[in-house]
């Protein structure tokens, strides 16, 4: 063996798979240990980093956006590669990886949806937020969608911060969303919306909702839309009333809906509307969306301190022409590697994966981020998560199974993209494509203009 594992002659190798910000957070906290000489490799099955930071973050939140700089000092350590457009379960397998790096730490996020499991929902014109919010950010994957715009209601279900940011998209003016980053298709789409009345659809009450301060705060500034809450709905029953001596969000969020409730309606072209205590349970339509059936909710404080809520019998009916669930993510399971369907999240304990949930710890495999704990959280919730599962990956050095010399050598990876002819993106060739991005931006008086086609992502760069 060249050395000891984790020694300056054999560091330990150490693939991140996904380059959102919870694999930037592990590689931070990998390289800021000093104990144990690492070397990085971090994958990315698109060939542009930064994940939920591109595809996820709304166009229009582009101070969130500048988190990336930190990232881009982590891959500028020398000790760190990019190999985009490099997706694990596609160009390369579990068992390929497992032999070429002694630890994994799977960053990959949670890319799918939560269902309703309602009648209608799978009707023409029902989407998830989550199609909705890849497409307007120009996912490659999502590019194709077709969003009929050509409707004046839609319904968004559930009231957490990725509602209000579709909510916010679909609101906007031209001239709001022209000075953002939004995906080009998405902005020509939205210039035709004949959206004027976006229903928020919650199925407990104010005080429950998930939203934060500065997100509710926007939706009372729109140039073009107004917030139509009805003042009796922020009346609390008393558990509701009780829980906001322990949480100021809350708190503060009732103050800002009772604001928007007193300041009413000032004539704007659309309207946002608020309907607390109601749960979809039915999509209406032939082939369509025509309408969206809900019960009528009641709350109740159960023994844990969670306020339920139950259906109390009565039905009311709204007519709306696209629905948009979003009631969260959940993560795709990985061919060979361990999932929890029940959770949608890979089983682990504290970031170190196991084979079932709660079950035998899988050696040199972790988890991050969303895919560790579930969707929750803001971006920098990742970075402790990230340093909780980092700190036992060093615990387990010392029992691990290093991979052998040969296949520890940074060229073995390469040397098996290249031997399958796999276009991968270095962190370079991003640099390009971001480059070339900012200046078209630049030109439009825009953030940025995105490529939303890997084709095009990999013609603009390597000419192919
Ligand atoms: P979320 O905050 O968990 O909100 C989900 C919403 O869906 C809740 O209102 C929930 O209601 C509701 N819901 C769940 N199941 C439902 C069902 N069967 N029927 C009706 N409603 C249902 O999730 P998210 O909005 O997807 O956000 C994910 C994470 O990303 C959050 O931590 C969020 O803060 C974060 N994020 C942050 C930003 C930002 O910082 N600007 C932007 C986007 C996302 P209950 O409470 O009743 O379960």
């Amino acid at each position: 063996m060249a050395g000891k594992l984790g020694s300056n002659s054999r560091p330990l190798r150490v693939a991140i798979v996904g380059a959102g910000p919870s694999g930037f957070y592990a590689a931070g906290a990998l390289l800021q240990q000093k104990e144990i000489h690492v070397s990085i490799d971090i994958f990315d099955r698109l060939p542009t980093p930064y994940g939920l930071v591109r595809y996820g973050v709304a166009p229009d939140h582009q101070k969130i956006k500048s988190v990336t700089k930190v990232y881009e000092r982590t891959i500028s350590d020398s000790r760190v590669r990019y190999f985009g457009n490099v997706g694990l379960g596609e160009e390369i397998n579990h068992d390929e990886l497992k032999s070429l790096y002694d630890q994994i730490i799977y960053a990959t996020g949670a890319s799918s949806d939560r269902q309703l499991d309602i009648p209608g929902e799978n009707l023409t014109g029902s989407f998830s937020a989550t199609e909705f919010v890849a497409w307007y950010n120009g996912h490659p994957d999502f590019a194709d969608f077709d969003f009929d715009l050509n409707t004046e209601s839609v319904a968004v279900i559930g009231v957490g911060n990725v509602a209000m940011d579709v909510t916010r998209i679909l609101a906007k003016s031209i001239e709001e969303l022209s000075e953002t980053d939004i995906a080009d298709y998405a902005l020509e789409k939205l210039s035709k919306s004949k959206v004027k009345h976006i229903h928020i659809v919650a199925r407990r009450g104010p005080a429950q909702a998930k939203f934060t301060n500065p997100e509710i705060k926007e939706l009372g500034e729109l140039a073009e839309a107004d917030v139509v809450i009805k003042a009796e709905d922020l009346v609390l029953d008393p558990a509701s009333q009780a829980s906001l001596d322990s949480d100021r969000t809350a708190a503060r969020n009732l103050e800002t809906m009772q604001i928007l409730a007193e300041q009413g309606t000032t004539g704007k072209p659309r309207q946002i509307h608020f309907h607390f205590l109601r749960s979809p349970v039915e999509l209406l339509g032939d082939d369509a969306v025509t309408a969206m059936r809900m019960e009528v909710n009641e709350l109740h404080p159960t023994d844990t301190g969670y306020i339920a809520c139950d259906g109390v019998g009565r039905f009311e009916t709204l007519d709306v022409g696209l629905v948009f669930r979003s009631i969260g993510y959940r993560s795709v399971p990985i061919p060979g590697v361990p999932f929890y369907e029940k959770w949608g999240i890979i089983p682990n304990d504290k970031g170190r994966v196991t084979a079932t949930h709660q079950g035998e710890i899988v050696p040199g495999e972790y988890v991050v981020g969303w895919a560790k704990r579930g969707p929750t959280g803001v971006i920098g919730t990742n970075k402790p998560d990230a340093v909780e599962t980092v700190a036992l990956m060093m615990e387990d050095v010392a029992s691990l199974t290093p991979v052998a010399d040969a296949s520890a050598s940074p060229n073995a990876i390469i040397a098996l993209l290249q031997e399958r002819n796999v276009a991968y993106f270095t962190f370079a060739d991003w640099l390009k494509l971001e480059a070339i991005e900012d200046e078209r931006g630049k030109a439009q008086g825009r953030p940025r203009v995105k490529f939303t086609s890997e084709a095009a992502m990999l013609a603009a760069v390597k000419g192919e």
